[in-house]
């Protein structure tokens, strides 16, 4: 068997136990528009999703358009989202990118993206100042409902831990990802990889003790199986704000 095909194999396996673990995510018909998802993005960093969804919604709440967060002062943007932490960076972050959206297509709204195909939006998203790919491709999955597999540090982290990819940064783990990923897997795949790392498989101490990819994972610092594989309520791990965005 090839490489690449061995872990096309070994992807499916994966995503697969964690499926079996975690259930299937199935994604909301009624997605938001592109740009609510991108401003919600920027609002999720260094942050978790409680409190980057309490921003989000009272930001929403003060401002119901993207016209009046682009109008309004520096300083009442801060307040609206302060809950969110790095208030200041996040709300100068925010006026630029809808200063950025504005001066392209002449109004704050990232629609006709909707129109174009998936690497000519990352292309374009990916140009303006600040947005990553990690950024560009949640905008794809979670508002266009486009099969894509963002890759944060968490997903990043374990993809590298079970050796489906060797990519240094997460930007080189989404391009060697993106062809292992099986079809219609994006959306699940990612948000189970973000339940399993937040339950399980945690920057430190992970419980690989108790962890169902024990077997498949190749990582040097994995400790010793200690008993069988316990599954624990993911309640509290499940709340995800890109999910949220409204
Ligand atoms: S064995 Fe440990 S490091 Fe490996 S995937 Fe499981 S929890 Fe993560």
């Amino acid at each position: 068997m090839t490489r690449d095909r061995h872990l096309r194999v070994k992807t499916l396996r994966v995503a697969k136990t964690l499926e079996k673990l975690l259930g299937i995510p199935r994604q909301t018909s009624s997605l938001p528009p592109p740009l609510d998802m991108l401003i919600a993005t920027i609002l999720s960093q260094n942050t978790n999703d409680k409190n980057s969804h309490r921003a989000y919604t009272t930001l929403r709440a003060k401002f119901p358009r993207w016209d009046d967060v682009a109008n309004a002062s520096m300083r009442s943007v801060i307040a609206a989202i302060r809950s969110g932490g790095m208030a200041n960076q996040k709300a100068a972050r925010i006026k630029e990118t809808l200063r950025a959206v504005n001066n392209r297509y002449g109004t704050h709204t990232l629609s006709a993206l909707k129109r174009k195909p998936n690497d000519a939006v990352l292309e374009e998203l990916t140009s303006l100042n600040g947005v990553g790919f990690k950024t560009a491709s949640c905008v794809l999955l979670f508002s266009m409902g486009r099969d894509v597999f963002p890759v944060d540090t968490h997903v990043h982290r374990i993809c590298n831990r079970l050796g489906l990819a060797n990519g240094s940064t997460p930007e080189k783990t989404f391009e060697q990802m993106k062809t292992l990923v099986p079809k219609g897997r994006g959306y699940s795949f990612h948000t189970n990889l973000i339940r399993f790392g937040r339950m399980m498989c945690k920057s430190s101490n992970p419980s690989c003790g108790e962890c169902p990819l024990f077997d498949e994972c190749l990582y040097e610092g994995k400790k010793e199986r200690q008993g069988r594989t316990r599954i624990r309520s993911t309640a509290d791990h499940s709340f995800m704000l890109l999910d949220n965005v409204r």
